[in-house]
């Protein structure tokens, strides 16, 4: 699969009805792709996936879980955002290589972090070198895996919310107010809920959501210890809401997980949405989004809600600058 094509899957949704959102931007100025399905009033989830290079399977995922809800019309009564890939610049070095990378500077860089490899199909970080899942602003460089020197994974930034990508996701989880959100990662078959210093009420109630996805999907549900920064994370700690992360595709298979993977897949987490939006409503009274930090916090750059003509429009110039890629070289960023 090439980016091309992953993005085409994406965009694809408009011709069968869905409306393309914007939900920020990447440090190389590419759109983060979002969908809305069901009413925009009632109970919000937010479904997240792509964070990491090479996890570009839970975006395919993410597309099949919302053509199904709203071709079926099976939302009502609340609604789920989904943001299809939030790492689009790094995906596109894993799925069309480091050559993909125009400007000599950055292609180098990264070779040199990557050991001189050429071999990218293992990157999980941004194009800065920067780990978005350890870059949240909750108990940041905490995590027993973090690094502190840019690196193709684990590499916590220079300081907490300092990528673009980061501020593009907080901001729509600001403006959009999820009860509930999930990080699609890959892989191992687990999922991870609870973050340090919850309140036992929180802990009680996000276990007790989380053990009905663990049910649904027959994946064990896993207290997390020794990680932190992640989006997850930092929905637990700042906004009290409960998060999770499924990791998705069995420990056996070698990163990056492919397309031949998703039936199964899907067809293990293809309710996980509704469980998530039912439970959302089921605990509403129990959430209690933090509505006075968000009136103080909002930052960055909003979303805009792109028209089909837009979305069409970014999808045709990233036809055009993949067809003039290699002809055109650029050295001069
Ligand atoms: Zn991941």
């Amino acid at each position: 699969m090439t980016y091309q094509e992953l993005i085409g899957k994406i965009v694809a949704l408009q011709d069968e009805g869905l409306e393309l959102f914007n939900a920020g931007k990447s440090v190389l100025g590419k759109n983060l792709l979002a969908t809305h399905v069901g009413d925009y009033s009632g109970p919000q989830v937010l479904i997240q996936a792509g964070i990491h290079a090479r996890e570009y399977i839970t975006s395919l995922l993410l597309v099949e879980m919302a053509r199904n809800l709203y071709l079926n019309d099976l939302v009502h009564g609340g609604g789920i955002y989904f943001v299809f890939l939030v790492n689009p610049d790094g995906a596109e070095i894993v799925l069309d290589g480091i050559e993909s990378v125009n400007c000599d500077i950055t292609r180098n860089y990264l070779i040199s972090a990557n050991n001189g490899s050429l071999d990218f199909s293992q990157y999980k970080a941004n194009i800065n070198l920067v780990d978005l899942n350890t870059n949240f602003n909750a108990d940041w460089g905490g995590g027993s895996q973090n690094v502190f020197c840019p690196s193709t994974e684990d590499f916590v930034g220079f300081y907490p919310e300092s990528e673009r990508e980061v501020q593009s996701l907080i901001n729509f989880t600001l403006q959009t107010r999820p009860l509930l959100t999930i990080s699609y990662h890959t892989k191992g078959e687990v999922i991870y809920y609870g973050f340090e210093n919850m309140s036992s009420e929180n802990l009680t109630r996000d276990q007790l959501i989380g053990e009905s996805f663990s049910e649904y999907t027959g994946y064990p549900l896993i207290f997390t210890e020794n990680s932190t920064g992640g989006y997850k994370d930092w929905c637990i700690n700042t906004l009290k809401i409960p998060a999770y992360t499924f990791e998705v595709g069995s420990a056996d298979l070698p990163h990056p997980i492919g397309e031949e993977n998703l039936p199964e897949i899907y067809e293990k987490n293809k309710e996980i949405p509704l469980i998530a939006l039912e439970k959302a409503k089921e605990y509403a009274n129990q959430i209690d989004f933090a509505l006075s930090f968000v009136q103080n916090k909002v930052k960055g750059e909003s979303y805009e809600k792109t028209n089909k003509s837009n979305a069409t429009g970014y999808y045709a110039r990233l036809q055009s600058r993949i067809e003039g890629r290699n002809s055109n070289r650029r050295s001069d960023c």
